[in-house]
């Protein structure tokens, strides 16, 4: 066979959006069909290959395995916390200042908090309030062997960082293990604190904000979006049930995930995206809300191209491919191929358009 030929034949099989390289035209279409690839994945900023999480980009640009071309740009123009490329290591610098985040002094707003707790839970109002907030729970031990997890104090703040809820939490159950090392709670804490009920109440309908469970959607509507990471579980120990459309998780969004089924620690992502370190000695849910919100923040700002219908799951789009003949797609392109596929993932930059 002619090599010129087999290399053009290569070259058209090959995935406009990751790059990969089949021997056969339908096993790129069987590709495009199950890898959902959009305009919402993380783009190296040189060659333009879609990678599917943050992880795999950096891994692509940084290391230990990187595309040697991307890396020798990116090494002196690149912002290695959100993984853009500037014009200039001049503007890269520029940049990277107001790119790297320094944490908050957890340990001030701790005795503070302890001093009382703060409470603007309200509901409705003028301004309706907060459309984002985050919350983080931190938990002492119940049960027979002290494994339980029961949430002994709980923060939510805003979209602007500022604090609408800390309070300690006095669980329904005895505690075993009051994790002192870690949450700094010793008994007198936690003898007057608000009971869980009383607790979960107010935060459940905050959320809601006025709107009936059954009415709330993605976007729009009164109640509220909830950031947060590992959410599950601080809802379970607080025992809430919210709607996962309004549940934004960054140990579940996977371009933040280490991979399809694995999460980051919010302490991993919290230095490598943001900068700087949380978690160290005795933790305050505050902290966490903070690295949570910055996180979400700097997802959801992210200008991805605006599509109409942009998720594979909207009708319109015909289920990604699904209803399209093997025979219409063979004739398109790999870009045309990539044109007409959406993500599979609902990207956060989409919050931002409501
Ligand atoms: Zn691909
Ligand atoms: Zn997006
Ligand atoms: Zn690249
Ligand atoms: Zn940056």
């Amino acid at each position: 066979m002619d090599c010129r030929i087999e290399s053009a034949e290569t070259h058209r099989n090959k995935c406009a959006a990751c790059f990969r390289q089949f021997n056969k035209l339908e096993h790129l279409v069987e590709h495009m069909r199950i890898s959902y690839h959009s305009v919402h994945e993380p783009t190296c900023g040189i060659c333009r290959k879609h990678c599917r999480s943050f992880e795999s980009l950096r891994e692509h640009l940084i290391g230990p395995l990187p595309k040697q071309e991307c890396r020798d740009i990116f090494s002196y123009r690149g912002c290695k916390f959100c993984l853009k490329v500037f014009e200039s290591p001049n503007s890269r610098r520029i940049h990277q200042e107001k790119c790297q985040l320094s944490g908050t002094n957890a340990g001030i707003i701790g005795r503070f908090s302890n001093l009382g707790l703060r409470d603007n839970l309200a509901i409705g109002g003028g301004a309706r309030g907060p459309q984002v907030v985050a919350l983080a729970c931190k938990m002492v031990g119940g049960g027979s062997d002290g494994s339980l997890d029961l949430c002994a104090r709980v923060c939510l703040i805003d979209e602007h960082e500022n604090i609408i809820f800390h309070s300690y939490v006095k669980p329904p159950i005895p505690v075993a293990n009051y994790r002192y090392e870690t949450t700094g709670i010793t008994p007198e804490y936690l003898r007057d604190a608000m009971p869980m009920r009383h607790v979960q109440r107010r935060i459940h309908d905050f959320l809601c904000n006025g709107e009936p469970m059954w009415t709330i959607r993605a976007r729009g509507g009164r109640a509220r979006i909830l950031v947060g990471h590992g959410l599950d579980h601080d809802l379970e120990s607080l025992q809430i049930e919210y709607r996962a459309e309004k549940i934004r998780d960054t140990a579940k969004y996977p371009p933040l995930m280490k991979t399809s089924k694995l999460s980051n620690s919010l302490k991993y992502l919290t230095q490598a995206y943001l900068g700087y370190d949380i978690q160290t000695g005795i933790q305050d849910p505050y902290e966490d809300c903070i690295a949570t919100m910055r996180l979400y923040m700097r997802m959801r700002s992210q200008a991805h191209r605006v599509q109409e219908y942009p998720l594979a799951s909207d009708p319109q789009n015909r289920n990604n491919f699904a209803s399209w003949r093997q025979s219409e797609i063979e004739r398109m392109s790999p870009e045309q191929m990539l044109e007409i596929s959406r993500s599979d993932y609902y990207c956060w930059c989409l919050d931002s358009l409501y």
